[in-house]
């Protein structure tokens, strides 16, 4: 088994919603962490990572027993771990709040609702970084898993954010680093 250790950046092209008036149509991509501090949560990140691998890789998924690459990479409901982990990433320089007001409109009749102002507060002006930790046992090293991964994170565009209103655009980086 090979342990391979990366360090992410998320660079934030623009403003990233931190919570939301509005419940049901964004993701709650982050939350402030217990030192009051935003944060990327690492099951967040994990999420749309195996997303993406499951969309680059065409992994032929099953919702029960799937043995497919992403279910034995990033681990599944049949008792299968992760071989994968993530951390929470934090924000390694100065970052701005801000609240953010806006007109919701309905997805469904396309229609302005009445009352519907909201609001939500971002955070901008920020790269966002921590490690995640990849081990391979030959087998999956041998299909080339290490290279998916990668291309898996730096195919990330966008967190919880959504086109229309241009929130949540980022830009990722990785490099292989040291472990620990
Ligand atoms: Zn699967």
């Amino acid at each position: 088994m090979k342990k391979i250790t990366y360090r992410v950046e998320i660079y934030l092209k623009s403003p990233l919603i931190i919570s939301s008036g509005e419940t049901n149509s964004i993701i709650r991509s982050m939350i402030i962490g217990i030192d009051g501090k935003p944060i990327i949560p690492a099951t967040t990140l994990k999420g749309i990572v195996r997303s993406n691998y499951v969309y680059l890789h065409h992994c032929q998924h099953k919702i029960f027993n799937c043995n497919c690459e992403a279910c034995m990479l990033f681990g599944s409901q049949n008792n299968r771990s992760s071989l994968v982990f993530f951390e929470d990433l934090k924000p390694s320089k100065e970052y701005y709040f801000s609240i953010r007001t806006q007109t919701a409109i309905d997805r469904f009749r396309r229609a302005i609702r009445l009352n519907s102002l909201f609001s939500h507060k971002t955070v901008e002006n920020t790269t966002f970084c921590g490690k995640i930790n990849l081990y391979l046992p030959s087998d999956l090293e041998k299909q080339n898993v290490k290279e998916k991964f990668e291309q898996a994170v730096k195919f990330i565009e966008m967190i919880g954010g959504s086109k229309s209103r241009g929130l949540g655009h980022v830009e990722v980086f990785i490099e292989e680093v040291e472990g620990r």
